[in-house]
């Protein structure tokens, strides 16, 4: 059965791309039919995929303003498994219009349950920063949420803003929608931030969070640079490692019966 995860938090620079990203390409490599949609207007996973503007047909958008079918945005990428719709706006104006386009809260519902997305055993969204418009319509339509968060005080402020956004969520427009995990990226095993973050995370969250971490890694940085995942840049790097553990806690998650929290 199809799942659909949404990568969120509202914080900037606490790894969200990077994971919607690699874990889409971990997912993938785990031989799953997976699809990664951009759904941040400003295109980081854009171009962290390597999508430059000539090589995009359409993107998720377009779908939304009836300009395209999701069978026309739907590209392929380097890996078999893996699928890939863009975002392509570039201009503030356009970001309003989207913003307008985006308060039909079902609409992307209605687009992810389309028979063309059905063959998808996992569609991964990139959210942005910000709760509000764009991140409540992806929270609208997602199975689950996997929420990155760095070391610092400022994350835990966002973690915690988000968990409370994810009641009031349940309590109206999606009841069904889980907790895939909390994931600690940019990890850092011997510094005190890292240390008080993790043992505030566990007296608070501890149920939540995934047992595998992200440590800080430079082939997650240099992958951007080649507009590969990691796993295609580096494969025996520590964060490829580490993403493909990530895919396979999710998997077995996945396979599971019985409650999910
Ligand atoms: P967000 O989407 O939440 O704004 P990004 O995924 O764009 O965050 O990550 C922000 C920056 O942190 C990027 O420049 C990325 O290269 C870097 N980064 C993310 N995860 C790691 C990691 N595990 N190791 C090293 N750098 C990372
Ligand atoms: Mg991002």
């Amino acid at each position: 059965m199809k799942k659909i995860i949404a990568v969120a938090v509202p914080k900037g620079g606490v790894g969200k791309t990077t994971t919607a990203v690699n874990l889409a390409a971990s997912l993938a490599v785990a031989e799953k039919k997976t699809l990664l949609i951009d759904f941040d207007p400003s295109g980081s996973c854009t171009v962290y995929m390597g999508f430059t503007p000539d090589k995009i047909k359409g993107d998720i958008f377009n779908v939304f303003s009836y300009t395209k079918s999701v069978a026309q945005v739907i590209h392929k990428t380097e890996l078999p498994n893996l699928d890939f719709i863009p975002s392509n706006v570039d201009t503030n104006e356009a970001e309003e219009r989207l913003e307008r386009l985006t308060r039909n809260t079902y609409l992307f519902n209605n687009i992810l349950s389309l028979e063309e997305l059905s063959s998808y055993e996992y569609i991964i969204i990139d959210c942005p920063h910000y709760i509000k418009g764009l991140t409540t319509i992806a929270l609208a339509a997602a199975n689950s949420i996997v929420i990155p968060i760095k070391a610092g005080k400022f994350s835990l402020s966002a973690l915690k803003r988000m968990i409370n956004y994810i009641n009031s969520m349940r309590n109206t427009v999606n009841a069904r929608l889980k907790i895939e995990g909390i994931l600690l990226t940019m990890y850092e095993s011997n510094t005190k931030a890292q240390n008080m973050t993790n043992e505030e995370l566990h007296k608070n969250f501890g149920e939540y969070i995934f047992k595998t971490v992200i440590p800080k890694n430079v082939a997650i940085t240099e992958s951007e640079f080649f507009g590969k995942p990691t796993i295609l840049f580096s494969a025996k790097a520590k964060g490829s490692l580490a993403y493909l553990n990530l895919a396979q806690e999710i998997i077995e998650k996945s396979s599971r019966k019985g409650p999910v929290i």
